[in-house]
């Protein structure tokens, strides 16, 4: 990567594709009872990004939305279920990318666990980054 960062990321069918000229802030894995839910997984590892810096190149016709919660919505491929992005009206500049989602390598890693309160019982958390209740 050269002097402006870029990625380049895609939904699982393909369908919806999506571009970042900037960064990728820091990567939270959270375990929320609707993160586990929306992912069908123990968590999801998601990063803001500037919703300046984001585009959709491919798809935003298919992208459906779910609002999980009144100030949430959760941006999901309506044909293949592949999340891709939350926006959270706090914080309307943001989108909080899914990270899962990228095809372009990322050289950064997690940086914590959020909401590790509501984490599954069947998980366990196998490395030292800090571990919140909530979100920090
Ligand atoms: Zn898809
Ligand atoms: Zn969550």
């Amino acid at each position: 990567m050269s002097t402006a960062e870029q990625y380049a990321g895609s939904c699982l069918c393909g369908a919806v594709r999506y571009e970042i000229h900037g960064k990728i802030g820091d990567i939270m894995q959270c375990h929320c009872s609707k993160c586990r839910k929306a992912n069908g997984s123990a968590y999801a590892a998601n990063a803001p990004v500037a919703r300046a810096d984001f585009r959709f190149t491919a798809g935003e016709d298919a992208l459906k939305k779910f609002a999980s919660s009144a100030g949430t919505q959760r941006c999901f491929c309506g044909h293949c279920g592949s999340p891709i992005i939350s926006i959270k009206a706090e914080t309307p500049d943001f989108y909080r990318l899914r990270i899962g989602t990228l095809d372009t390598p990322l050289a950064q890693r997690p940086v914590c666990h959020i909401f590790a309160a509501s984490k599954a019982e069947w998980e366990q958390i196998a490395d030292d980054l800090p571990q919140y209740a909530e979100r920090p």
